[in-house]
């Protein structure tokens, strides 16, 4: 019995130690295309060459670097219960090449959650994270882009979802365990994960 969750939410609201949080407490495991095109950009690969700049800029990279990229991640992890989606789809060409994915295999997404975060706070942890990971696109400039970005593909992969199913809001507001909280609820009711 497998488990697939969308997290989505504008950049530094949080999903990242939400997923991590999630992915220990339940066997899921968490694909984050950001971290895992920053591990290519580290280790200086040829994919990791051509995404940087696009990256840097706060621009999305191709649909076919990052489909590829997840197809390979969930080959390698086949063990897992289930995935937590972090920052992937981005387009609906990703979100319908996630769903076939899984589909060849019996899996669907069995929740989206939106985490949910006012535009000054998650500028904020912007900031505050440049500070302390030294990321090379938590740049003012960059961040705009990205903000920007947000938007666009919200508008283009939220309505792909609603057409199949109700998305379900989280305030990211609150404080990190009370987001666990809201989001511990939400998996529960679609499914008792823990059992
Ligand atoms: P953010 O905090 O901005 O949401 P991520 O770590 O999710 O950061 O992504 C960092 C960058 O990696 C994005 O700005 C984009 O260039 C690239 N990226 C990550 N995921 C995708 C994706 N699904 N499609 C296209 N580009 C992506």
């Amino acid at each position: 019995m497998s488990f697939n969750v969308v997290f989505f939410g504008p950049p530094a609201a949080g999903k990242g130690t939400q997923a991590k949080i999630i992915e220990s407490k339940y066997g899921l495991k968490q694909l984050s295309t950001g971290d895992i095109l920053r591990a290519e950009v580290a280790a200086q690969t040829d994919l990791g060459k051509q995404a940087k700049d696009i990256m840097d800029a706060g621009k999305l990279v191709s649909d076919d670097i990052v489909i590829g990229i997840i197809e390979n991640a969930m080959a390698q992890a086949s063990d897992a219960k289930g995935f937590i989606f972090d920052g992937f789809p981005r387009t609906q060409a990703q979100a319908k090449a996630l769903d076939d994915m899984l589909a060849k295999t019996g899996q669907k997404i069995d929740i989206v959650l939106e985490l949910k975060v006012a535009d000054d706070a998650f500028l904020d942890r912007i900031k505050k994270r440049a500070e302390e990971e030294g990321r090379s696109d938590d740049t003012v400039d960059a961040m705009a882009t990205r903000i920007a970005a947000y938007r666009s593909y919200s508008a283009e992969v939220l309505p792909y979802y609603q057409a199949q199913r109700d998305i379900v809001p989280v305030d990211g507001m609150q404080a990190v365990d009370d987001v666990t909280t809201q989001i511990e609820q939400a998996l529960g009711k679609v499914q008792n994960l823990a059992a």
